[in-house]
């Protein structure tokens, strides 16, 4: 996204900005950042920041921190602009920025799941006259649980099954809410994979995962392992594997699951009526899906 001519740019980092913001680390967002990546300051949460530093290795000098509820002012050629960033309830460090410049107001959501601070945070920036909103779950038959229901459901299915080995559909960075209930619960790490051990390491959640296979029997990979590499064995082994896929998606995946995989409906998206309720309350001008 670009604001300000094409001075500003948001979770987009090819050349010719003059100040660059990155709403969370997740791959879809940072497309185009690299080690040796020069273009202008970068600016993201503090969370973010030590993924951007210690993941990819980006120069420190050009990383610069930005608290949600502190205010950022910079002078861009001959605009003031004024950001602000607003915690998204998605993965550790993800927010949403509002800009305001030349008399006019921009929301980026970035990903986010509706929660009271952001509902009182639309509040505030009501009538906003351009909204870039995060429209993963658009349509009326989405409505997911309450994220607490839905660790409640995989801490229940997990201690179901604890004589067994249990793997859980997890990201490197994201559903970590779940992972610290889950290890909480029962008392032990989720093995997961070196790349997945790095991003806690770097979040400082170091604790909560493990390479040694050996002291748990949690197992924690992406989703895609368990669709392309994991359904034969998960067949053959029924009786000591059990595998629960925590997703949004799991309405379009249980029709016609052949795998005996449980689904349990978790998203740290907006389901269709969260969405609704935020529009209603930030009545933007304009929206456009990102
Ligand atoms: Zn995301």
């Amino acid at each position: 996204m670009q604001l300000v001519g094409k001075d500003i740019r948001v979770d987009e980092f090819g050349r010719g900005g003059q100040a660059y913001f990155l709403s969370h680390f997740h791959a879809d967002h940072i497309g185009g950042l690299r080690k040796g990546w020069r273009h202008g300051p970068l600016y993201c949460s503090p969370v973010t920041a030590k993924l951007v530093g210690k993941r990819l290795g980006l120069d420190g000098d050009l990383v610069r921190t930005i608290e949600p509820g502190k205010p950022l002012k910079l002078r861009l050629g001959t605009h003031d602009v004024s950001v602000r960033a607003i915690e998204a309830n998605h993965c550790p460090g993800a927010v949403m920025f509002h800009f305001e410049f030349g008399g006019r107001r921009v929301l980026y959501t970035g990903d986010f799941r509706l929660d009271d601070n952001i509902r009182r945070e639309a509040a505030e920036c009501a009538d906003v006259d351009l909204a870039y909103v995060d429209k993963t779950y658009d349509d009326p038959r989405y409505v997911f649980p309450p994220l607490d229901e839905s660790i409640d459901r995989v801490l229940g299915l997990v201690g179901e099954h604890m004589d067994k080995e249990v793997f859980l559909a997890l990201y490197s960075i994201g559903k970590t809410r779940l992972l610290r209930a889950v290890v909480g619960k029962f008392n032990r790490p989720v093995y997961v994979s070196a790349e997945t051990q790095r991003c806690y390491r770097a979040m400082g959640m170091e604790s909560l995962v493990t390479r040694d296979a050996g002291v748990t029997n949690l197992r924690g990979y992406g989703r895609g392992y368990f669709f392309k590499y994991f359904r034969w064995r998960a067949r053959r082994h029924r009786k000591t594997h059990t595998v629960i896929i925590p997703t949004g998606w799991a309405l379009d995946a249980e029709e016609d699951d052949p795998h005996g995989y449980f689904y349990v409906p978790y998203s740290e998206h907006c389901d269709y009526p969260e969405l609704c309720e935020f529009l209603a309350l930030l009545r933007p001008k304009k929206v456009i899906p990102i």
